[in-house]
């Protein structure tokens, strides 16, 4: 059965607390849930000012017969949609009695009428309709039936039943779902928030029982705790029922969705987070370690390619030396049985001391064993940075490369990208390519320790150094140097 998505990142997504996105961003999001195969996107509010009118307007404009926009039941929410040339007006109106009483303070009958004028002023219009009963999981079955039985008469495109406070279990969804499909032939959708963390069981049970257009956000992002996310509903219709629904997303694109999601809209993923977080397809336990490497699936229920993710073996005390002749073959180290066996022993002493090995502390402990240790050929000998607010700031740095002393200056957008810019300007490395940039605070404090991790390549070989000081420009000089170092 197809399963079509439509995704609300950036209307419900919007309403995360804390989040604000500009409309460069908003239409960045909208080009990425394109490519990703979302079938309708929820683009905005546009009644709720002239800018978001406008940025609707524009995505809908580039992105023609996907666009969606919300609107309450009013003539003005409705006119707002009709003007952003959306391809379908998402009206809503809530049909609990705690919302009609607290909220609306209207009457059934009142509540019918306004659904009734709604609908007929989209349809005059020309416009097609996706109706939602707000918080529909909490509204008396009879009421939501006649509802429902009223809008599929009146042929709106699609009937959505909210979760709107994330309080449906899955067997309840199910009995709504399958009680609602009896009365009514107007295709179904859901939108569930996960309050309980029941949202994506919320919707899948939903659609087992008919719904075909589950509300999905990336990284489910939403308002309080989010609404059901595209990640694991569209990998649960693929995986866990052996692609009995069907849906058009391209999941190998899922791992940079949710990434350009994660960065725009400042809300970091949590490391345990289901198919995209860092330890997704993350691996320390020597067992598990062998046993991934061997057949991937003895400890992984897909792939990680699958969703356009990397395996990564985390090395620990824990550690097996499969995983560090593995990880030492990806560093381009080929090792003998009994190198592997001291290196192996070696992490694990410093993860008893509590000590998490990265790629580049297993370099310098491989080098040490091997008794390759490498001299640095370029070092730092001056760092001035000038920032004057208003104007474009400008670095000046002096390295000694072989004995020889060279020296750049050049502008940035901040004070850290002058720095490297002016490194970079060094004839010997204008082909290296910062590939990525990380940054961390190892304490709180505005005097603590901060952590760069970057990866350089020359286009033949790719590294990842780390630098460590108090002031983020040198940490950041300090890794870039470092990297420098590692690729001579
Ligand atoms: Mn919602």
């Amino acid at each position: 059965m197809k399963i079509k998505i439509f995704d609300t990142t950036l209307r419900d997504g919007e309403q995360t607390p804390g989040v604000a996105i500009t409309q460069q961003d908003k239409f960045k999001v909208a080009k990425a849930l394109v490519e990703l195969g979302v079938d309708i996107i929820e683009a905005g509010f546009p009644s709720a000012s002239e800018g978001e009118q406008k940025t609707v307007k524009e995505i809908a404009r580039n992105f023609p017969g996907k666009i969606c926009g919300l609107a309450r039941c009013t003539k003005n929410d409705i006119d707002a949609c009709i003007n952003a040339d959306v391809d379908l007006i998402h009206i809503f109106i809530a049909t609990s009695p705690i919302h009609m009483k607290y909220k609306l303070k209207m009457t059934e009958e009142q509540v019918t009428k306004k659904i009734v004028e709604s609908i007929q002023y989209c349809k005059e219009h020309g416009f097609k309709v996706h109706f939602s009963l707000e918080d529909a999981t909490r509204t008396e079955e009879k009421f939501m039936i006649d509802v429902c039985k009223l809008v599929d008469e009146m042929n709106v495109h699609y009937i959505n039943i909210p979760d709107t406070v994330g309080v449906c279990t899955p067997e309840r969804m199910k009995y709504i779902i399958s009680m609602l499909r009896k009365e009514i032939s107007t295709p179904l959708a859901v939108h569930c928030h996960n309050d309980f963390g029941l949202a994506v069981a919320n919707t899948l049970a939903g659609i087992e029982e008919g719904v075909v257009l589950p509300h999905v956000t990336i990284n489910g992002v939403g308002e309080r705790a989010g609404n059901a996310d595209l990640e694991q509903v569209v990998m649960g219709c693929k995986i866990l029922y052996t692609n009995k629904f069907e849906t058009n997303i391209k999941t190998e694109k899922i791992y940079e969705t949710s990434k350009l999601v994660e960065r725009l809209y400042g809300i970091k993923i949590s490391p345990n987070f289901p198919f995209v977080g860092d330890n997704a397809f993350a691996h320390e336990a020597g067992i598990h370690v062998h046993g991934v490497l061997a057949e991937s699936s003895t400890y992984e229920p897909i792939t990680p390619e699958m969703v356009g993710a990397k395996r990564r073996i985390v090395l620990g005390k824990l550690v097996g030396v499969h995983a560090v002749e593995g990880k030492l073959k990806e560093l381009n180290y080929d090792v003998s049985d009994e190198i592997a066996e001291l290196i192996t022993k070696k992490i694990k002493e410093l993860g008893d001391k509590g000590k998490r090995v990265t790629e580049i502390d297993l370099i310098a402990i491989a080098d040490d064993i091997l008794g390759r240790k490498k001299e640095e050929k370029i070092k730092l000998v001056d760092l001035r940075v000038y920032n004057d607010f208003g104007k474009k700031p400008f670095a000046f740095v002096k390295l000694n490369i072989n004995g020889k002393e060279e020296i750049s200056v050049s502008e940035g957008v901040g004070t850290v990208d002058s720095a490297l810019n002016a490194i970079r300007k060094i004839k010997e490395y204008s082909d290296v390519h910062l590939e990525e940039y990380h940054l961390d605070a190892i304490s709180g404090g505005s005097d603590a320790l901060a952590e760069v991790t970057i990866k350089l390549s020359n286009g033949k070989k790719t590294v990842i150094a780390r630098g460590i000081h108090e002031d983020i420009v040198m940490a950041s000089v300090a890794a870039f140097i470092n990297g420098l170092n590692l690729l001579e």
